[in-house]
């Protein structure tokens, strides 16, 4: 049995070690690399990439949690997570010292965060995930504004430009799913239950 992480420095952890335990699977907050090398697969929570970025630094996480991505370890990123895992930001956030926000990668994609809107900005939208219709809650969301060849679309929601394929916000390449959305919030389980069958190699 995979034993499942979530990252928990900052941001909805709590959310989704909920909703894998609800499924059935064992879940682990992880703060340290001791938690992280225990193990099989981790989630990347919602909440604010910049804190989670910095945070994951000052602990001395990001390396291990890069070579880890590296080595094929299966990773859920929602929101703020989909951003960690973004190899690309087009927008990353600038500190008063002029450092420049830093991601995990994995993705091959270019990531805009808070592309629909402003902090108070946040919606719901029906979007078609994997076949299943699914009710997906957008807080500050970010969007792929450009993913490579080896990176699958999962979902998309309309853009201004109708005839265009639409606005990406659900991705996968390999054992790495990324969501703009936040089914941590809207209990869905369709999006924790896929994660779960790509980490037991069934998907
Ligand atoms: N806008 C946030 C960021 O840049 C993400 C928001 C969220 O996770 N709900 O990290």
């Amino acid at each position: 049995m995979p034993l499942f992480g979530v990252l928990a420095l900052q941001g909805d952890f709590r959310e989704h070690l909920a909703s894998l335990t609800d499924l059935g699977e064992v879940a682990v907050p992880v703060r340290t690399v001791e938690d992280l090398e225990r193990i099989d697969a981790l989630v990347i929570p919602g909440g604010e990439s910049s804190v989670i970025d910095r945070l994951s630094r000052n602990y001395g996480l990001a390396e291990p949690i890069r070579r880890r991505i590296s080595e094929g370890m299966p990773a859920y990123g929602s929101c703020a997570g989909m951003i960690m895992l973004a190899d690309r930001l087009e927008n990353p956030a600038v500190a008063s010292n002029g450092a420049v926000q830093e991601t995990f990668g994995g993705i091959d994609m270019t990531v805009r965060r808070n592309a629909f809107g402003r902090q108070v900005d946040s919606f719901e939208n029906r979007l078609d995930f994997n076949g299943t219709n699914i009710e997906a809650v957008f807080i500050r969301a970010p969007e792929a504004v450009q993913v490579g060849e080896g990176v699958e679309v999962i979902s998309t929601v309309p853009g201004a430009d109708p005839t265009s394929q639409g606005r990406i916000v659900a991705v996968r390449q390999g054992n790495l799913l990324a969501t703009s959305f936040h089914p941590e919030v809207s209990g869905n389980a369709a999006i924790h239950e896929f994660f779960i069958n790509i980490t037991r190699g069934d998907a």
